[in-house]
C-alpha cells in the first residue's frame, strides 16, 4: 500500500508519518530527510541541494525521481508513505508510472498557524527528531542532544517555502481529488484529534 502525503511546510507531514510507522508499521519516505542526509554527509547531491534548500526552493523533478527509485527498490513489498512527495504535478504524474498511489491524505493547517508552528519548530542536531521548543538552549526529550532550527525554518525561508507549495504542490490536491483518492485532515487542533482522523482512515483502508 502506498499513501502519499500532502501539506504545507509544517502541516505536520513529518508527525504523521512517525504515527503511521510506530502504531501501523508504515515505511516513512521522506526526501527532505534523505536530502538532509547527503547534506550531512557532504555527498555529490548534497553539496548540490544544500543552497536550493536554503533558499526554500524545490529541486529539480529527474534528481527528485532518481533519489525515490531508489528507495522503492528497496521497499518494493512494504506499506510506504511518501512524505514530502510528490511536490510538482510532474512528480505526481511521474510516480504513477512507477507505483500505485492507494490515498493521499491532505493534512489542512491554516497559514497563519504554521506560520507560528515552524518559528518554533527544533530539530535534535544528534538524532534529527524535531520537536516543538520555545526555550533558547532546549535540550531534545529523546536523546538530550542539542535542539537546532533547520536553516530553511527562518521566517524569511519559511514565506518562501509557503509561496513554492501554493504555488507548485497545492495544485496536487486537485490532481489526487479528480482520482477520488484525496482524504482531508484537519491538524489545527490538538494531537489526539489528527490522530483520531488518521486512525479512521487507516482503519477504512484495511477493511
Ligand atoms: P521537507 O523536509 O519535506 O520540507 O523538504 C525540505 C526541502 O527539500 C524542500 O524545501 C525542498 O528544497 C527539498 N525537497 C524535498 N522534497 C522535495 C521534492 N519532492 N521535490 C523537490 N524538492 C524537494
Amino acid at each position: 500500500m502506498n499513501l502519499v502525503l500532502l501539506g504545507a511546510p509544517g502541516s505536520g507531514k513529518g508527525y504523521v508519518s512517525s504515527y503511521l510507522k510506530q502504531n501501523f508499521g508504515f515505511n516513512h519516505i521522506s526526501t527532505g530527510e534523505l536530502i538532509r542526509a547527503n547534506i550531512k554527509n557532504k555527498t555529490e547531491l548534497g553539496i548540490y541541494a544544500e543552497a536550493i534548500i536554503a533558499r526554500g526552493e524545490l529541486l529539480p523533478d529527474d534528481v527528485i525521481m532518481k533519489i525515490i527509485k531508489q528507495e522503492l527498490e528497496k521497499c518494493q513489498n512494504s506499506n510506504n508513505i511518501f512524505d514530502g512527495f510528490p511536490r510538482t504535478l510532474n512528480q505526481a504524474k511521474m510516480l504513477q508510472d512507477i507505483a500505485n498511489v492507494d490515498m493521499a491524505i491532505y493534512i489542512d493547517v491554516p497559514f497563519e498557524m504554521i506560520i507560528k508552528r515552524v518559528e518554533s519548530r527544533r530539530v535534535c542536531a544528534t538524532c534529527g527528531t524535531m520537536q516543538i521548543s520555545q526555550e533558547a538552549n532546549g535540550k531534545c526529550e529523546k536523546c538530550g542532544g542539542e535542539l537546532v532550527q533547520r536553516d530553511d525554518d527562518k521566517p524569511e525561508v519559511v514565506s518562501r517555502r509557503l509561496k513554492v507549495y501554493s504555488d507548485q504542490t497545492a495544485p496536487l490536491i486537485d490532481f489526487y481529488q479528480s482520482k477520488n483518492n484525496l482524504i482531508k485532515v484537519d491538524n489545527s487542533g490538538s494531537a489526539d484529534y489528527l490522530f483520531a482522523q488518521i486512525d479512521r482512515i487507516v482503519k477504512d483502508m484495511s477493511r
